[in-house]
């Protein structure tokens, strides 16, 4: 891999900039000759194209990875706790710039890239209590005169493979972390907005993290395997498509290595008939149509006990009509799809529910926008009426489509859930606590929203669904990211003392 001082140099086409790898402090063009194009999804144009890595340009991220690990892993914990500090000042005061490149590349709107990067700065802000969250413990007289302590290491060279619907957030899911913990990270991003750990890389070094300790490595599925190969690397964390998770959770622990891989879902909202149906109508909007519905705590599904399903259905739809999809920088509400590919497939899945005999009340395709014609654009879509075998429900479509069943009872509604193979999020609207509570208790789904529709926990909890929504037993950031990322040992300590000694082949007790 060659390393440059300057932005790395357009390989395939003159006009258009590559985005690089970032490996060691310093931007990398790689050595291979693929690339892959960045688009604009509000005018449809490429804009950019970016590396994607040979298995010689991965192999030199994870070794420069690997080379800068032992220092890290010796520096202080007060150390860490500055360049992690001044890490969050620095994302702070310039997160508008983070957010305009995810726009750019994404599509979301900028309130929405600004929302993304205050959720992952909650993280940043958990990792600087690292010295409390990396403390031992210690038991003293475990046997007469006898120590136990235990205390927690980090692993080494970690890999981050992150999908584009978050290409800031997720990756400091758990980026923050692993780094407070004494890792070296080697970042993957999603080769359609690559751009967001490049500058994340940048603003490392500005805030003093030795050059090594991260890195970035674009690329596509060579680069992943290299990852999930490579005996260098000790762990994955992995967030993107069920398909890919497994895929990654598969072969990452048949190499040996720690894998938490998050994967798809298909979030259910529940709508009990004392609910306030305003507040219930504003949550499903919102929880459906942010970020065009590509969210992974989007609300797809929306469970309607039927005696209120006509008033709700109603009260959606009006505010829908106040809905203005377009450019993410006009201020609009809803921005394009991520890509040309991605818009054709909403688009037909709608078309599938048209087919099915699914009550379209509200179609986003063809609509009026603020944009570029050839954006990547559908605007917020609703079906009624849409049942559990038709494709609408049983797929991730992961765009602005929002399919109404409608139940009888709180029980049917909780078995439609039970039965799905995802198990990300879900919620529940009423006011009554009995419901609700049973609800929370027996819902086989790893977060809840009571009254709250897209509950993504707060940084010091931890994220992370049930069945093909997360492969491995650990969730992301909180209590279980500083466990994911590091290794237990226990000490047993005599210091010399006459009352130790003696022969006694028998197993080692308490006394
Ligand atoms: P994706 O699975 O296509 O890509 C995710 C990552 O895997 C990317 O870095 C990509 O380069 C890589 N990849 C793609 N194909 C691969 C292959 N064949 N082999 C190896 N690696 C490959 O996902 P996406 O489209 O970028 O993101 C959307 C998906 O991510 C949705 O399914 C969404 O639900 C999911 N997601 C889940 C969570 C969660 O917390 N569970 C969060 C965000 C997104």
């Amino acid at each position: 891999m060659t390393a440059t001082q300057e932005a790395p140099v357009p390989a395939t086409a003159p006009e258009l900039p590559v985005v690089g790898h970032w490996v060691a402090g310093v931007p990398a063009a790689g050595t291979g000759d693929r690339t892959a194009d960045v688009y604009d999804p509000a005018t449809g144009q490429v804009t950019k194209r970016v590396a994607l890595a040979s298995r010689g340009d991965a192999d030199a991220v994870i070794d420069a990875a690997a080379k800068a690990w032992p220092a890290w892993r010796d520096t202080s914990l007060a150390r860490r706790t500055q360049v992690l500090f001044a890490f969050r000042e620095l994302l702070n005061s310039r997160k508008g710039e983070l957010a305009e490149i995810i726009t750019s590349e994404h599509g979301k709107v900028l309130d929405d890239a600004l929302g993304e990067v205050s959720r992952g700065q909650e993280i940043v802000e958990l990792a600087c209590g690292l010295s409390h969250l990396l403390k031992g413990s210690l038991t003293e007289n475990a046997s007469t005169k006898v120590d136990v302590s235990s205390l927690r290491q980090p692993l080494g060279v970690v890999g981050i493979i992150s999908p584009f619907n978050f290409p800031a957030m997720v990756p400091m899911w758990f980026f923050p972390v692993a780094i407070a913990a004494g890792n070296a990270v080697v970042l993957k991003p999603s080769e359609k907005d690559p751009s967001a750990a490049i500058w994340l890389a940048r603003l490392w070094q500005e805030a003093g993290l030795p050059d090594g300790v991260f890195n970035v490595l674009q690329g596509d599925k060579v680069a992943v395997d290299a990852l999930l190969e490579s005996q260098k690397v000790k762990a994955i964390s992995f967030v993107g498509s069920t398909p890919i998770a497994r895929y990654v959770y598969e072969n990452g622990t048949r190499n040996g290595k720690r894998v938490q891989a998050l994967g798809g879902a298909k979030n259910h909202m529940v709508v009990l008939p004392d609910a306030d149906l305003d507040l219930a109508a504003d949550a499903a909007v919102n929880g459906g149509f942010g970020s065009a519905g590509e969210r992974c705590m989007a609300i797809s599904a929306l469970v309607v006990i039927d005696s209120i399903a006509d008033e709700l259905v109603g009260r959606i739809t009006d505010r829908m009509s106040g809905l203005r999809t377009g450019d993410g920088r006009r201020g609009c509400d809803m921005g394009p799809l991520v890509t040309g590919a991605h818009r054709d497939k909403v688009a037909g899945y709608i078309q599938q529910g048209v087919d099915s005999g699914a009550d379209l009340v509200v179609d986003g395709r063809g609509q009026e926008v603020d944009g570029a014609p050839e954006g990547f654009w559908v605007s917020p879509t609703l079906f009624d009426k849409v049942t559990p075998e038709m494709s609408i429900y049983t797929d991730e479509i992961f765009g602005p489509v929002l399919s109404v069943l409608r139940v009888e009872t709180f029980d049917e509604a909780l078995d439609l859930i039970n039965s799905n193979p995802y198990g990300n999020g879900t919620a529940i609207f009423t006011n009554d606590g009995g419901a609700a509570r049973r609800f929370q208790n027996e819902v086989e789904v790893g977060m809840i929203g009571i009254n709250v529709p897209v509950p993504v926990p707060v940084g010091y909890y931890s994220f992370g669904g049930w069945k093909n929504s997360l492969f491995g037993d650990t969730h992301a950031h909180g209590v279980e990211g500083f466990h994911f990322f590091t290794r237990g040992k226990v000490i047993t300590t005599r210091w010399l003392d006459p009352s130790h000694g003696g022969i006694n082949l028998g197993f080692p007790q308490s006394v």
